[in-house]
């Protein structure tokens, strides 16, 4: 079951040039900045509400990010939804005949368990799912 909107992560050239929109002159509060997937890709974490607006630096050229923003240009990259149970939503999602990137979770270094629904399968947007470690 999906609970509530975590963020929506947008795909940026440069974290450091995109803060001077986002916490300059838009005065969001930047809470940290963290290098994931193992140093492919930066992002800035922008908490507002209970959602944050993560900004997505690609560090490589051969990643899904390099090549949406290569062939896209800068914008939104991808909304993320917490679930409770992400391999229920996993086997739901599937059973509906949706696409997915990831058929089981990956794990970040915060052991959250994640995983991406194939834009063709969601009507051109790319849905992140996440679990919180502590869920049963
Ligand atoms: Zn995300």
């Amino acid at each position: 079951m999906l609970l509530r909107l975590d963020h929506i992560g947008i795909a940026v050239q440069s974290v450091n040039d995109a803060l001077g929109f986002f916490e300059t002159a838009l005065g969001m509060k930047l809470d940290h900045i963290a290098l994931e997937e193992g140093g492919r890709t930066a992002v800035a974490f922008l908490p507002i509400g209970d959602a944050e607006v993560e900004l997505v630096e690609p560090k490589d050229t051969d990643s899904g990010l390099a090549k949406f923003l290569a062939k896209r240009g800068e914008g939104i990259h991808h909304l993320c939804f917490e679930v409770d149970d992400i391999h229920a939503m996993l086997a739901q999602l599937k059973a509906h005949g949706a696409q997915l990137i990831d058929e089981t979770p990956r794990v970040n270094a915060s052991g959250m368990q994640y995983a991406f629904i194939h834009p063709k399968s969601a009507h051109g947007a790319l849905i992140e799912l996440y679990q919180k470690p502590n869920q049963p």
